[in-house]
């Protein structure tokens, strides 16, 4: 069987456990003689899978009893305007703080339904810090303030959650979501595409205080509203149950080895030995980030000769090491290292960077 080690930014690497347990059970799952994507979303098996994975990740998370937890559709950009639609009604603002591509993105999409206030933005240095929070222009009375606290392109990640006063706190954390511990009581408001550190794409998970969903939001379609998608267990229509069930099966392995903490650990050491690794190429890597703020989970990094890129590629991949080309919003190299990309994989990129700049140097 071929073995390679997945960097991509999403959809990215599953632990192969994960992957390991869906294919022995792919056929016949939990004793129903069918798979579990052939079940119903509202037959008694997949209504007790669905229970069991919410509070597995309210365990991992410990999300606090006033937190509702859904699990949705829509990717995190249709929830870029969802969340302006259900916390702010028509007259409002909400501060919007943009530290990267996926902060543009969210101010775009809410702008049809609510007065953006770019409360900070990082563009003045094209991302590659993070604006300290006394330069934030807070809004007091604005619906909520959004931020992303890590950017998966330009690999910019907040490591404190700011200080915001009584307005609620809205996150983007489908790139650094699980990867550490979290006070979720902080926040109104979370959501996370899941396919970088919780599953396939196709499923959000959306954290949020329920007090949020009594605002009366705009007038909108049912479909679009959380409260009801909350009211009915995330069952108003029929869900993505095979995301939901590897979404499962990845609490569970997160668990197993430890929960979050233990994932903070690893990913401090993984993104450690990355960074040392272009740090000490003694100038053939480059990572342009302020140290304080680089990510952990995406390293965005370049070669000191441009022209090198594509060889750097083609011998990477024939090493068994894939999807390291850089977003081309930024260019050069990206490797992104979730949850379910171990160490080893890490050890064999440093070690294969170091042997082609020996070469290539
Ligand atoms: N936010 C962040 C931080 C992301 O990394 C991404 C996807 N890479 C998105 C939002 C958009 O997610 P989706 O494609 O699921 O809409």
């Amino acid at each position: 069987m071929s073995k390679v080690w997945n960097f991509s930014a999403g959809p990215a690497a599953l632990p192969r456990e994960v992957l390991e347990q869906a294919q022995r059970e792919l056929l016949d799952w939990n004793g129903s003689g069918m798979s579990v994507m052939e079940q119903s979303h509202r037959g008694k098996r997949f209504i007790a899978l669905a229970a069991e994975a919410e509070a597995d990740l309210r365990g991992l998370m410990a999300v606090p009893d006033d937190y509702a937890v859904l699990f949705m559709q829509g990717g995190a950009t249709q929830h870029f305007a969802q969340i302006p639609m259900n916390l702010a009604g028509p007259d409002d603002r909400a501060d919007y703080v943009v530290t990267g591509h996926w902060g543009e993105k969210a101010v775009r999409e809410a702008m049809p339904y609510v007065t953006v206030n770019i409360a900070a933005t990082g563009a003045g240095d094209d991302f590659r810090s993070l604006p300290s929070r006394e330069t934030w222009r807070l809004d007091p009375r604005a619906a909520y303030v959004h931020y992303t606290p890590n950017e998966t392109i330009h690999g910019v990640e907040f490591t404190d959650v700011p200080e915001v006063g009584e307005v609620p706190l809205v996150a983007d954390m489908s790139s650094n979501i699980l990867s550490a511990p979290l006070d979720v009581s902080r926040f109104g408001l979370i959501y996370a595409g899941a396919q970088k550190n919780i599953g396939p794409s196709g499923l959000v998970v959306v954290i949020v205080r329920r007090d949020l969903l009594a605002r009366p939001g705009r007038p909108m379609a049912k479909i679009l509203r959380y409260a009801e998608h909350a009211a009915q267990d995330s069952m108003l229509n029929t869900p993505n149950t095979w995301g939901w069930y590897l979404a499962g099966l990845t609490f569970k392995w997160l668990k197993a080895r430890g929960g979050v903490a233990e994932m903070a650990e690893q990913n401090r050491a993984k993104a450690g030995l990355l960074y040392q690794a272009i740090d000490g190429s003694g100038g053939f890597y480059a990572n342009p980030i302020d140290p304080a703020a680089r990510s952990r989970m995406n390293v965005p990094f370049t070669l000191h000769d441009s022209a090198l890129d594509a060889e750097f590629l083609k011998e990477s991949e024939a090493a068994g090491l894939i999807a390291l080309k850089g977003h081309k919003a930024v260019g050069g190299m990206r490797a992104s290292l979730y949850n379910a990309v171990p160490l080893e994989a890490v050890r064999a990129l440093v070690s294969f960077m170091s042997d082609f700049a020996d070469r290539h140097g």
